[in-house]
């Protein structure tokens, strides 16, 4: 039938045609057989299996490294982790030696268990490690039972796969050059394949009806209009010349910002500013990359609360530190304490109706009267602290007294991790947002007993104008650039300055480029900002110089309107790109 469609699930968006490669279903079943083999020999065999499964792996890797880059190549370290797991190793030798198994039947029997383990997790990101587990385990097992023909065979012309799911490794082998894109069946936004596929910008759809699945034959030709979550099987004439149009457009396109947020982001007159992002989740850390950031300057852990149905334990939260401290490699990893209240709700809390939310029982206020789950959350992140560069940031401190309890309660909390003997990093900085008042005019106070500082221009705004961010019938008086936040925000940075401590602004104002002449003129030179508005900041910063920049200033401190202010500082820019 022509232009048969199916809808699905956006994976990665974009737009591609070629023909059907299809993956037959994964092989997981265990042919159960009599106790006829010896445990030496069975033990042997699975050794051997250990040791070429290694290998393989060890090489997949350093391909994915070539082939998608370093930063998605952590997956396979992740890999060989689980198989050079102690738990595993035990539970593969129990089974072989104590319950008479084959090496055969208890890698498939372990695995299957911790597969099986992720998949029932509320949390969805390890939920979806269990095709990671699956992946691993599939490998292994061919290594055991000598069949090397799980591989899929890949298409050498433009292909699309289609497959009830993709593993990690069956991705990074496929032929990039030629894959237009995926539809699977099962899946999931966060699982790893989804992850690099977004990373490559391949079109990834999921479709709803599986069996659809099962009408597409190899070789027939698939369109995927990921963009609008459809798959469209023998597309007529006319529709597949759209398509292939469509992608070659997309293609351009992704060169141009490709280029551009790869570009080092300097002024005209060469002086760089260090571009961060803020995530709420690690399944962002592939697009961060590509979107040219330097780390993550604002990490709102709160939005790992959010997403549970109940307090997540210390070990989920250390499981999701770690990964994203490991994928940050070595670059800034900031994670905020928990923040909620004001419009952030927990599900499974009951939050006291107050009359004024916004300035109630919230953030580090309800952390301080819960300490317990705060210190949850501090060894969560003090144990990752080893795997990155690791920073903690406090979010709505007000008081000073607040921040040294918060301080005395970190230091304890380690003192504590190390008793156990448990490893931490010990000069992990600690810093604090600055975005109530009191912190911005006491900076100077405040800037004594932190490692940094990072100004939240939503939260300063809202409580300096005393006007409701959440609040449409005020919004007109919500204004970033009121001249008394913008001497709030200048006040900050002349501080940490004379003090010597890192700066950075990780509001939504970050991502403006009017206020970069703002940011450069007083000297702040870290921006963390949702990481696709990153290459809009690189596009405009080579029409700012510092010289304009600073010559502004005592224009900007006199200024008595938030436009003046604007206006001010479109004039820094080098005409032709004033927005
Ligand atoms: C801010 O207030 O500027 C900020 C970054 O924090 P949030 O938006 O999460 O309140
Ligand atoms: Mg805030």
């Amino acid at each position: 039938m022509i232009n048969k469609r199916w809808s699905g699930i956006t994976i990665s968006s974009g737009v591609g045609i070629g023909r059907a490669v299809c993956v037959p279903p994964a092989w997981m079943h265990p042919t159960m057989q009599q106790m006829t083999h010896s445990i030496e020999r069975e033990l042997s065999k699975l050794n051997r299996a250990l040791e070429q499964t290694k290998q393989e792996i060890a090489h997949i890797r350093a391909t994915s490294v070539s082939v998608i880059g370093p930063h998605q190549a952590y997956i396979f370290d992740a890999h060989l982790a689980m198989i050079e797991d102690p738990a595993w190793w035990r539970e593969w030798h129990e089974c072989i030696q104590e319950r008479g198994m084959t090496a055969s039947e208890a890698v498939l029997h372990v695995g299957e268990r911790y597969a099986r383990m992720l998949e029932i997790s509320y949390d969805p990101l390890v939920r979806e490690r269990s095709a990671d587990v699956r992946d691993v385990v599939q490998r292994l097992h061919g290594h055991v039972v000598g069949h090397r023909d799980r591989d899929v065979q890949f298409g050498v012309a433009p292909f699309v796969l289609v497959a009830h799911e993709v593993t990690p490794s069956q991705f990074v082998q496929l032929d990039h050059r030629n894959l237009r894109g995926i539809v699977t069946g099962a899946g999931g936004y966060t699982a790893h394949t989804s992850i690099m596929a977004r990373a490559l910008h391949v079109p990834f759809v999921m479709v709803y009806d599986e069996d659809a699945l099962l009408g597409i034959e190899p070789g027939d030709i698939v369109g995927v209009q990921a963009n609008i979550g459809e798959v469209i099987v023998h597309p007529s004439a006319d529709v597949a010349t759209q398509l292939q149009l469509l992608y070659e457009r997309e293609q351009r396109q992704l060169k141009k910002m490709r280029t551009l947020s790869m570009a080092r982001a300097q002024t005209e007159d060469g002086h760089t500013l260090s571009l961060y992002a803020n995530i709420t989740t690690p399944a962002e850390m592939d697009s961060v990359w590509q979107d040219g950031a330097e780390g993550i300057g604002l990490y709102r852990s709160e939005c790992i609360f959010m997403a549970s149905d109940g307090y997540p334990s210390e070990e989920q939260q250390y499981d999701i530190y770690r990964k994203t401290a490991w994928a940050c490699r070595g670059t800034p990893l900031t994670i905020r304490t928990i923040d909620i209240g004001g419009d952030k709700h927990l599900p499974y809390v009951a939050h006291p109706v107050e009359t004024n939310p916004a300035m109630g029982f919230r953030s580090i206020r309800m952390s301080l009267a819960e300490p317990a789950r705060l210190v949850t959350q501090l060894r969560a992140i003090l144990r990752a602290s080893v795997y990155g560069d690791v920073r903690i940031l406090l979010p709505m401190i007000s008081h000073i007294e607040q921040l040294r309890e918060l301080r005395a309660l970190i230091s304890s909390t380690q003192e504590q991790l190390h008793a156990e003997g448990i490893a931490t990093r010990t000069d992990i900085p600690i810093g604090m947002m600055i975005e109530v008042p009191s912190a911005a005019i006491m900076a100077e106070q405040f800037a004594q007993e932190v490692q940094f500082l990072s100004i939240g221009t939503n939260d300063l705004t809202q409580f300096v104008l005393a006007t409701d961010r959440m609040n449409e019938r005020v919004t007109h008086l919500y204004h970033p650039y009121h001249p008394a936040v913008i001497s709030l925000i200048r006040h900050v940075a002349h501080v940490a300055h004379a003090r010597g401590i890192p700066v950075s602004v990780c509001g939504e104002m970050a991502a403006d480029p009017l206020a970069l002449p703002l940011w450069i003129g007083c000297g702040i030179t870290q921006l963390s900002m949702s990481s696709p508005r990153i290459v809009l900041i690189k596009q405009a910063l080579p029409s700012c110089s510092v010289q304009r920049s600073m010559a502004l200033m005592p224009v900007i401190g006199q200024a008595r309107t938030a436009s003046e202010i604007m206006h001010t500082l479109g004039q820094a820019f080098v005409p032709s790109l004033v927005r």
